[in-house]
């Protein structure tokens, strides 16, 4: 499963309704001049995979990710993700009948946000239950390297590098359990 396509509307500087993608399976660059919205794309994928750091996605309130300015005044922000699903072997469970998973969030002025998988509404925890079902979990510390943590990461050692990795994908946790399970 891989984020194949993000859609805005109406959120941060993205007033209109805009399509970012097709993404490579792998590896990808948005690239742009300062101020142009590249990391508010970030903070949109942020924004629907359940972010509950405000300082990730750079704002006080998520309230403050509808877009101000220009036009007339929107009351509502929606992001959503196309995930490519074709790969049934790395299927969310579930939803393997599916080739493409759309997950979407709203936000309105009051703070209220609601989810939606496939078009269909949607808890929480459901959405977060998918993401972590495919090792997924935004507000891992880890999930995203900021602007200022790049050099950070640069002068780390492999085995600091390794154990970054580790705790992100959530492999501690196991390796915790089996070390345990070893002495039992
Ligand atoms: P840099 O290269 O400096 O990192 P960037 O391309 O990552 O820039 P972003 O941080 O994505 O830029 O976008 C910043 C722009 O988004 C600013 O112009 C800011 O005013 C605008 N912006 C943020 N929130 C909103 C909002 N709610 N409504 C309208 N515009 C917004
Ligand atoms: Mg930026």
């Amino acid at each position: 499963m891989f984020v194949k396509e993000v859609v805005l509307d109406g959120f941060k500087s993205y007033r209109v309704k805009t399509k970012v993608g097709e993404f490579d399976p792998h590896f990808n660059a948005i690239t742009g001049l300062n101020g142009s919205g590249k990391s508010n794309i970030l903070d949109a994928i942020c924004f629907v995979l359940g972010i509950t750091s405000m300082n990730v996605v750079r704002c006080k309130s998520l309230a403050d990710c509808i877009y101000v300015g220009q036009g007339d005044k929107l009351h509502k922000a929606s992001v959503s993700i196309v995930l490519d699903n074709k790969d049934k072997k790395k299927s969310p469970p579930g939803q393997r009948h599916y080739d493409e998973i759309i997950v979407s969030r709203t936000v309105q002025r009051n703070g209220e946000c609601r989810y939606y998988i496939n078009k269909t509404g949607a808890t929480k925890k459901a959405v977060t239950d998918l993401f972590e079902s495919v090792q997924l979990n935004v507000n891992n510390p880890n999930f995203m390297i900021m602007q200022g943590k790049i050099t950070k990461v640069v002068n780390m050692k492999p085995k600091e590098i390794l154990h970054m990795i580790e705790e992100t994908v959530g492999a501690t946790l196991y390796q915790a359990k089996r070390e345990k399970a070893e002495i039992e």
